[in-house]
């Protein structure tokens, strides 16, 4: 890139961010290395790779462009997003407590106390957005804050700010899962958090067809013990996943726009339905975090949940008859998806004080025409 004064902005760095033109032929995309190792010049010096778990060009990409994205220092790609937090995790050790929100994604709740627990490291969920519960919550030995923001699946909207300075002030890392916003629609690091985590499954790929994860941070001494542990446990991207995810970064910015001007859309049009009690979704005036929201995101995506009166029974109904809103797990594709968490994605947490209402449907509003969704809504709602 030409040098000069002002920072490209996001749209740039997106598509030109670690992806000049390749050396030997000009090679306008980023080349997929398929390769698992690279022929070293004499014994001890090579050009930059040796063996591909621990590098490959590909990925150094991908890493280069989602740290300018985050507008962090660095970024360590990784083969899925609970990859990403299990090295999060391992730079725990036994006898260290972590505080982590009361609704984060279930494979991380899974992960610190189905795992990590075995290994002696306590976890403690709170609702986050009650900052006296999590400032009660910490202990002399918690090392880690686990924020994720927005919530899944009610769209509850955290202070990373104030919840950063909670986690320092007791000398703890406050990490940010950003996968629910992406980049474009919130920088964890510039609200005062240690790393931002993704699972670039989401919305970073952008097209449901390639599972990966990220962390992003400034700290060059977390970066060194990170793609230490990214290189020793090995859970790394194959150079096609993480060619995938950077074709997908390309077009974030202009896919984050119009998932965030269907989903206003959709949610406005659900919250006067007559049949729909609740509307969850950040951009909604009525949404109780939605000045808080306003600060912290550039505009409010394209997840939304939402309560039908008539319960459990009528939300399964409705999930099954829509025709272009796809019955799935995941989110943040360009198809749109429909979901009822307690059926599916939040299974585990029926019975628990964690469970979301029986009644609740999750849409992951994708980017086809906005009047094609409502119609499709309208008709499964009956
Ligand atoms: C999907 C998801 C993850 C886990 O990512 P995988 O790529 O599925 O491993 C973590 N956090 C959030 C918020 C997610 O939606």
């Amino acid at each position: 890139m030409p040098t000069r004064k002002r920072k490209p902005g996001f749209d740039t760095l997106a598509i030109h961010a670690g992806q000049e033109p390749e050396g030997l032929t000009g090679a306008v995309t980023v080349p997929i290395f398929q390769t698992s190792t690279f022929a070293q010049v004499a014994v001890g010096k090579n050009k930059g790779y040796e063996y591909a778990r621990t590098g490959n060009p590909t990925r150094t990409a991908l890493e280069t462009c989602l740290a300018a994205l985050e507008d962090g220092r660095w970024a360590l790609a990784f083969s899925s997003g609970m990859a990403a937090s299990d090295a999060i995790a391992h730079l725990l050790k036994a006898g260290d407590h972590v505080v982590m929100g009361d609704d984060v994604y279930g494979g991380t709740y899974r992960l610190f106390v189905r795992v990590f627990d075995q290994l002696g490291i306590a976890t403690t969920a709170v609702d986050m957005r009650r900052l006296a519960s999590v400032r009660k919550a910490l202990r002399k030995t918690t090392r880690l804050v686990w924020i994720e923001t927005p919530t899944n699946p009610l769209l509850k909207v955290l202070d990373i700010h104030a919840l950063a300075g909670i986690a320092h002030a007791g000398k703890a890392l406050a990490v940010v899962d950003n996968t629910f916003a992406s980049p474009y629609l919130q920088n964890p690091l510039a609200h005062g958090a240690d790393l931002a985590l993704h699972s670039t499954t989401k919305y970073i790929g952008g097209h449901s067809d390639v599972v990966g994860g990220a962390i992003v941070g400034n700290d060059p001494q977390l970066r060194e013990r990170l793609a230490f542990l990214q290189n020793a446990v090995g859970g790394v991207p194959g150079p096609l996943d993480a060619w995938l995810v950077l074709r997908g970064a390309k077009t974030l910015a202009v896919r984050m726009e119009r998932h965030s001007l269907n989903g206003q859309a959709v949610a406005e049009w659900l919250a006067e339905h007559p049949k729909v009690s609740r509307v969850n979704y950040p951009g909604l005036r009525a949404h109780p975090q939605h000045d808080l929201a306003k600060r912290q995101m550039r505009s409010f995506g394209g997840m939304l949940s939402f309560e039908l009166k008539s319960g459990e029974a009528a939300a399964k109904r409705m999930a099954a008859r829509t025709k272009i809103f796809a019955l799935a797990e995941s989110l943040g594709g360009v198809e749109s998806l429909i979901e009822v968490p307690l059926a599916m994605t939040h299974g585990s947490v029926r019975g628990t004080k964690l469970a979301p209402p029986a009644g609740l449907v999750r849409l992951s509003v994708g980017i086809e025409t906005v009047h094609d969704l409502i119609e499709d809504l309208a008709e499964a709602i009956g």
